[in-house]
Parts: structure tokens; C-alpha cells; sequence
């Protein structure tokens, strides 16, 4: 039989990072197997409204790629299940009234063992096991209830959710058998932590998906970078894409231990990613992220500027300061145009006369300029680089004056010159 399995968010506020990874994991065992992934939004124990959160956990998820079989479900409207489940279990026996609410009778001796995907089998103490309300009062069904009957009644095979929820699955487990249900396989994934060992906050940097993509980065990366917190594919392959980890994952490999969110790994990865991708995806990727960004600057240079920047920068996020001075002027720092303004004179003359205004002969025309100044090329190109980037660090100096022109290259070389002395 092909396994489902089903991700259950509680649409309480932002779906953290640490959920995404939960939900990658279902999806990437999911497609492994060529079984069914479903998203359920378990709004049972909700009071307040919620609809955002809603709208977030399905953008989240279709931004990252995980795509969910069948319509969204909503616990709500299992409501009708939920409460005949709960009249039976106290038909039966297995339940009793207190003060108009339903309670379970839970065992109070010896242990409830069962064999978790991940951390093995796993035996939970009984007499931990309170008696716990399965519908309160005021007929509204609790978690524990709810998604029990609701992974029995989606046949789902894998309950795949974090660890936090061992505590549960003993719970679930005997109100599933109390119903007489078929039990899934359940699989605790390791929490997520930051470097400093707490539970990953904000204070750690980003914690939503909405967050990494506005810092710049890319689905594929951020994929990637999950699937390996807690999972991995042998010790040594990092980079994989979407096709190769759907193709590799398996629980076996989950690990145990708590998993370490390393923002600078992330980052590392995310330039691997953007490296990689084909010229046009990259600019076209560029373009929406700074529209998106609410950058200002016209799309044909932002075009024309990506193959420049494809290979230097690690997040889209870092193209403004990197790539700005293509857009607009940017004083550069005094220090590194002193003592540079005969330099500067001379590179000005020489690129007035070259012709064409291409990367190809101003290399050329600047390269035979630092030989008859006797100065290496780095100590020649640093203050042009300056004059016109504003900068220490810019895009390959050649292309970066051919995208600027040569109108707009003089113009900064002489402002340059003015200042340097
Ligand atoms: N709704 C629960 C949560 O957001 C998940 C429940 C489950 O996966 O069983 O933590």
C-alpha cells in the first residue's frame, strides 16, 4: 500500500522554520514513496481568528515547492466525527462523564510501547497518562481526540511530527485502539535548535519562510539546507537538488539527535544554489526578487547586470549594495582615492578613446595603462574600481563600466579626479 501521510499545523501565528522542516519531511518521504501528502490545518483548538495564518502556511509550502495532495482538510469540519467517536469510546467503557465533559479511561499501569520510525522503540510509562478529556463541556473536541480519529479516518500510515509530540502518541495510540483502529507507523523528527542550543527564535535571525525568502533566499537552497537538519544522505553529499533529495530520502536516516540551524551553512548553500542556476532563471529570479523587494532600478540593467553578479553574491538581498552603483552614484570613501588622481586622469583619457566601449578593449586599454605606469593591475584597477563603483568590492571592473557607458564612466572618473588630488 502506498503510504500517506499528512502535515497538521495548529494555524496559531507563523508557521516557524522548524514546522517547514517537519512538513519538508512528510513530502520528501511522501514523493519517495510515491505516496499521498496531505495537509491538514488543525484549527479544532482555536478560538481566535485565524485566517492569516492559514493564508501563511499554504504560502509557505507552495513557495518551498511542497505541493499537498487533495484539498486542504480542516479539522473543524470533522466536528460530527469527532463527537460520535467520542460517544462510543463512552458507550463502550473506555470513557467516562465528568462535569459534561468526556474523559478517557487511560491505563494507569505498565507502559505503552511502540516502535518509532526514527527513535526506535520507544516505552512510555503509563501512570504519566492522565485520564484526558476527549470532548469538554461545551461539546468541542480536543487535539488528542480530533487527530487521532482523523488520521484513522484519512488512512493515514505515517505520522511523521516533532518530537515534542512524544508525549501524544501514547495518548492516540490508545484511543485508537479503544476504537478498534488501525494504528499508523509513528516517526518523532529531532527539534531544531540554534547554535547556542536553544530552541530556534528569532533571536537566532530568521524563523519564517517568508523571512528567508525576503533575506534573499532561494527555494531550492533553503530546501536543501532543511532536508539536512536531521536527515542525511550519506557524510559527505551536501548539495542536492529537489529531484535528487525526493530521490534519496528515507526515515532511516533521520537522525535522533537535536538538529543545529547554522544560518552561515545556509547561506553557503544558497550561493552553491544560485551558482548553479541557468543564466535566464537566475536574471529572471533576480528581477522578481528585487520587484518584490521594492528596488528601484530599471530592468534591462538589473538583466544585464546578473551574469555579473551570478557568481559573487550568496543572496539576492546582497545585489542593491553590491550592484547599487550601477543605478545610481556612490561616493566612494576618501581613502581609496588618495594620491590616485594622475592615475585616475590617465584612465579617463584612455577610456575617452576606446572603441568599441567593451569589456573586451577597456581590459585591454587599462591593462596596458597599469604597464606603463609600472603598477600592478590590482594597484591600478583598486582606484578606478573606487572612481566609479564607490567601492572595494564590485562586480568584474571591465563589464562594470561597459554596462555603465562611457559617458556615465567619464563622468564618474571625473568626479573622482576632483576629489582625489
Ligand atoms: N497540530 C499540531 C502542531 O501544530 C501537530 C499535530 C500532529 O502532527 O499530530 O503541533
Amino acid at each position: 500500500m502506498n503510504p500517506r501521510v499528512r502535515f497538521a499545523p495548529s494555524p496559531t501565528g507563523l508557521l516557524h522554520i522548524g514546522g517547514v522542516r517537519t512538513a519538508l519531511f512528510n513530502w520528501l518521504f511522501a514523493r519517495h514513496e510515491g505516496g499521498e501528502f496531505l495537509l491538514r490545518i488543525e484549527n479544532t483548538d482555536t478560538s481566535r481568528e485565524v485566517e492569516e495564518s492559514v493564508d501563511q502556511i499554504q504560502r509557505s509550502l507552495r513557495w518551498l515547492g511542497l505541493d499537498w495532495d487533495g484539498e486542504v482538510e480542516f479539522q473543524l469540519d470533522g466536528l460530527e466525527r469527532h463527537r460520535e467517536a467520542a460517544q462510543k469510546l463512552l458507550a463502550e467503557g473506555h470513557a467516562y462523564e465528568d462535569e459534561g465533559a468526556i474523559r478517557f479511561r487511560m491505563p494507569d499501569e505498565g507502559a505503552t510501547v511502540w516502535e518509532d520510525a526514527i527513535k526506535g522503540t520507544i516505552s512510555y510509562p503509563n501512570e504519566k497518562l492522565e485520564d484526558l478529556v476527549l470532548l469538554r463541556s461545551d461539546g468541542r473536541p480536543t487535539y488528542n481526540l480530533a487527530a487521532a480519529v482523523d488520521d484513522a479516518d484519512s488512512r493515514i500510515t505515517h505520522v511523521i511530527r516533532g518530537e515534542d509530540h512524544v508525549p501524544n502518541t501514547p495518548k492516540q495510540i490508545h484511543i485508537l485502539e479503544a476504537l478498534g483502529r488501525e494504528l499508523p507507523v509513528y516517526a518523532h523528527v529531532p527539534n531544531v535548535f540554534g547554535t547556542d542550543g536553544r530552541k530556534l527564535s528569532k533571536r537566532h535571525g530568521a524563523v519564517s519562510v517568508e523571512e528567508f525568502r525576503a533575506e534573499g533566499y532561494v527555494a531550492p537552497a533553503l530546501m536543501n539546507y532543511l532536508a539536512l537538519l536531521g536527515w542525511s544522505y550519506d557524510d559527505r553529499t551536501t548539495v542536492m537538488s529537489r529531484d535528487e533529495l525526493v530521490e534519496r530520502f528515507g526515515l532511516e536516516r533521520v537522525g535522533s539527535s537535536p538538529a543545529t540551524f547554522d544560518y552561515e551553512k545556509l547561506m553557503w548553500l544558497n550561493g552553491v544554489h544560485l551558482r548553479e542556476l541557468p543564466a535566464e532563471v537566475y536574471a529572471e529570479t533576480l528581477v522578481a526578487y528585487l520587484a518584490e523587494a521594492g528596488f528601484d532600478g530599471d530592468e534591462e540593467t538589473i538583466r544585464a547586470s546578473a551574469p555579473l553578479v551570478q557568481t559573487k553574491i550568496a543572496t539576492l538581498a546582497e545585489y542593491p549594495s553590491f550592484a547599487g552603483f550601477l543605478f545610481r552614484r556612490v561616493a566612494p570613501p576618501h581613502e581609496l582615492l588618495d594620491g590616485a588622481g594622475d592615475l585616475l586622469a590617465r584612465a579617463r583619457e584612455a577610456l575617452a578613446g576606446v572603441e568599441p566601449f567593451t569589456a573586451a578593449v577597456i581590459e585591454e586599454a587599462l591593462r596596458a595603462l597599469a604597464e606603463e605606469l609600472e603598477l600592478k593591475p590590482r594597484q591600478a584597477f583598486g582606484p578606478i574600481r573606487a572612481a566609479v563603483t564607490g567601492s572595494r568590492i564590485s562586480p568584474g571592473l571591465f563589464e562594470s563600466l561597459e554596462l555603465l557607458g562611457r559617458e556615465e564612466s567619464l563622468a564618474r572618473l571625473d568626479a573622482a579626479i576632483a576629489v582625489a588630488a
